[in-house]
This record gives structure tokens, sequence and C-alpha cells, in this order.
């Protein structure tokens, strides 16, 4: 999973470093795949319960599970949503980003960035012994603060062996309930925020889930370690 995860933030920054207006949804699914391969992986996501590419791509109300399109455009001040699955050996990683295309409005900035933040804050909870709860809340905090609203209905969980695993790990909830966590446990944490309220719904292609406010919205997701004394982060380079 190490190896795996590497791969992956290798591949995730290469697509946003490249993304620019004018460039398709599918353009950017084709550089995960043509940037993976170099690598080594397999993509995670290609067929998993019938999705249909390698990369998930959501723009501006778009929350998550977007599907690459060569007729959906970049445009300046969009922001974008890359999410990406690397299987190396067997083991399965999973993360995700976003970013804003071209010069960035500061509202939309800040959204991200606390989307991030909040992030970061679930995973400095990480320890053996502590409750999903402990680690929901700390998610909760950052974007009850920042008042942005916290999507439900999608939640982070365990991966390792299979992309979606036990247990589920949601993005909000109170300290001190849940299961507890152990050591060498590997999960997903994901936030989703919006600018809007919390509600989503899914398209008619079955896959892309969007605000149901329209308002828009930001994903951020590691893979992350649970060890004795905290965690590791697998997703990064
Ligand atoms: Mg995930």
């Amino acid at each position: 999973m190490r190896v795996a995860g590497k791969m992956l933030a290798t591949v995730l920054q290469h697509v946003k470093n490249r993304a620019v207006k004018g460039m398709s949804t599918q353009d950017l699914a084709d550089r995960a795949a043509a940037e993976l391969k170099t690598l080594g992986g397999a993509p995670s996501f290609l067929g998993y319960q019938g999705f249909p590419d390698v990369l998930c791509v959501s723009v501006n109300d778009e929350v998550v599970h977007g599907i690459p399109s060569k007729l959906n455009i970049l445009e300046d001040g969009d922001i974008v949503s890359i999410d990406f699955g690397v299987t190396w050996k067997g083991m399965v990683t999973d993360a995700a980003l976003s970013f804003i295309v071209g010069p960035a409005d500061p509202k939309l900035q800040k959204l991200l960035n606390t989307t991030e933040r909040s992030l970061m804050a679930g995973i400095d909870k990480l320890k053996a012994g502590v409750r999903i709860g402990d680690v929901a809340a700390a998610i909760q905090k950052v974007l009850d603060e920042g008042g942005y609203g916290i999507v439900r209905d999608l939640v982070g969980h365990g991966v390792g062996h299979m992309l979606h695993e036990d247990p589920n790990i949601p993005n909000y909830g109170h300290a001190g309930s849940g299961d507890v966590l152990k050591a060498g446990m590997t999960i997903a944490i994901e936030p989703m925020a919006t600018l809007g309220g919390h509600h989503v719904t899914q398209d008619s292609d079955g896959w892309t889930i969007r605000t149901a406010d329209h308002s828009l919205a930001a994903h951020f997701e590691h893979t992350i370690l649970i060890t004795e004394k905290g965690s590791e982060i697998l997703t990064q380079i």
C-alpha cells in the first residue's frame, strides 16, 4: 500500500499541475492513465462496479464520481475534484484532491483549503484506541467553523484488500462514539464540503453525485495507516 500510495500521489499531482482551461475532463483521465502506466500500478476504479474510466473527475457542483467526458471542457475558475485509486500487488489505495483552474476566487480557495484542513484534523486524531466519532467530530468542527455544508450520504471507509471495506468513517459525528480503531488498520478519510447545504443527488448517468442546491463542492482524501502512536499517510509523495 505504501508503494501504491506513492504512485497515486504522483499521478494526482501530475494531473493537477497540467490541468488548464480548454482541456476536457477526459484529457485529465487520459493523463492519469498514461502516468500510472509509466509507474507500473493498476487503476483501481476502472471497471469497479462498472465505472467506465480510471479517474473520477467532478467539476463545480459535482461532488464525487464524475465520469470523464470529451464534452466537459475546463474553464478558468472551475473547481475540479480528481479521485483516483491505485492497486499494487493486490493492495488498493484511494485518494482525492480539489483544485481551481486558472486564477482562484479567494472564496473558493478558502473552501478548498478548509476542506483539506478538515482532512488533516481528522488524520491528526488517528492512533490506536481512538474512536471513529473522535475523528469524525474533528473533521466536522473545522467545516462547521468555516460555515460549510458537510455531505453526509458519502463517507470515508476502510481500504486495502478492496477499495471499500469496513468501517465507515463519516465526516460528522460525536467524540467518544463509534468503533475503536486499531493499529494496522488502513482507512480512507474523505471530507466533502459545500458552499451550501449537505444534500446531494445522483445524475441519470448512475454515477455523478452533485449538490442538490447546485452549490460548489470540494473533496480531499487520503489513505492512512493507523499505528500505535499515530498514523502514516500512505497517499503522499
Ligand atoms: Mg474513497
